[in-house]
């Protein structure tokens, strides 16, 4: 894909694999009868997620690029790719080779939160089949609360912060708290409710703002207010944390990119009397 000039920085979308999940669960309250409308699940109930990741490059400065998310990584037993529709030759690693990006030119991974299908690209397998980083230059941006939280194992779902992603990075971990800017013209945007520490990620150029805005709101298909998913640990949260998003989204005329949307990744936020609507860009 072309890159997308901001005025400063420049971003190319990168994928970080592709999985399938159950679409109930992606879905929270909402009926199926509704939601299936707008996703076909597949004959296992699942429906597709992309892992839309960003390769960031910044003018006149070739030492600093930067990843947005890991996507799901390729390390997962012959059952698990079954389970979730994982190929795993496609993953962050592959798409930067594809894209003529090494990963030891990679200097800093920015991510909204560290369940598996965010972080799972951290890692990966040498030759002797250890567990190495991924980018072994680059430090790894998070917020500390979310670190924590991985590293304790805090939440509803029994495997999703998994050993194997986190353990290879232990000395290249770059905790934040929260609201603060990570690099040139990328802020950490604290939106509590999918995770309590997660966090959106704005990109600020002099000419347009980008917003990550990751699990807050995975797909175009969430943009409706009860539209939660059931992995969110905090509903109420999050519902506040996307109100919020949206709206000024809408007023300072973001251009948004849905982390697990598949079709129309990038959108616009339109006011829709008491709520909000997107427009593919
Ligand atoms: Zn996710």
């Amino acid at each position: 894909m072309e890159a997308i000039d901001l005025g400063g920085l420049r971003v190319r979308m990168i994928s970080g694999g592709e999985l399938w999940l159950d679409g109930g669960a992606m879905f929270g309250i909402i009926p199926r009868v509704i939601w299936s409308r707008a996703t076909a699940p597949d004959e296992a109930h699942r429906i597709r997620l992309a892992c839309n990741c960003l390769l960031v490059e910044w003018d006149g400065d070739s030492d600093r690029r930067a990843i947005v998310e890991a996507g799901v990584g390729q390390k997962y037993t012959p059952k698990e790719q079954k389970i979730f529709a994982i190929d795993p030759t496609e993953w962050i690693g592959s798409s930067l080779t594809a894209a003529g990006v090494a990963a030891e030119t990679i200097s800093d991974v920015l991510l909204t939160h560290l369940h598996f299908d965010h972080g799972g690209g951290l890692s990966t397998r040498d030759a002797d089949d250890r567990l190495v980083p991924t980018f072994p230059r680059a430090r790894i941006h998070v917020q500390e609360q979310e670190l924590s939280d991985a590293l304790s194992g805090f939440g509803i779902m029994t495997s999703t912060y998994r050993p194997e992603n986190l353990e290879p990075l232990a000395e290249r971990w770059a905790p934040h708290a929260g609201g603060v800017e990570m690099l040139p013209g990328i802020t950490a945007l604290p939106t509590p409710g999918h995770t309590r520490g997660h966090t959106s990620l704005v990109l600020r150029g002099s000419e347009r703002t980008l917003l990550f805005v990751g699990d807050v709101l995975p797909t175009a298909a969430h943009v409706g207010a009860p539209f939660n998913m059931a992995y969110d640990l905090f509903p109420l949260d999050n519902r506040a944390s996307k109100q919020a998003l949206l709206r000024r989204a809408a007023d300072e005329d973001w251009v948004l990119v849905l982390g697990h949307e598949p079709d129309t990744p990038l959108v616009r936020v339109v006011v829709e009397g008491d709520w909000y609507r997107f427009e593919a860009v």
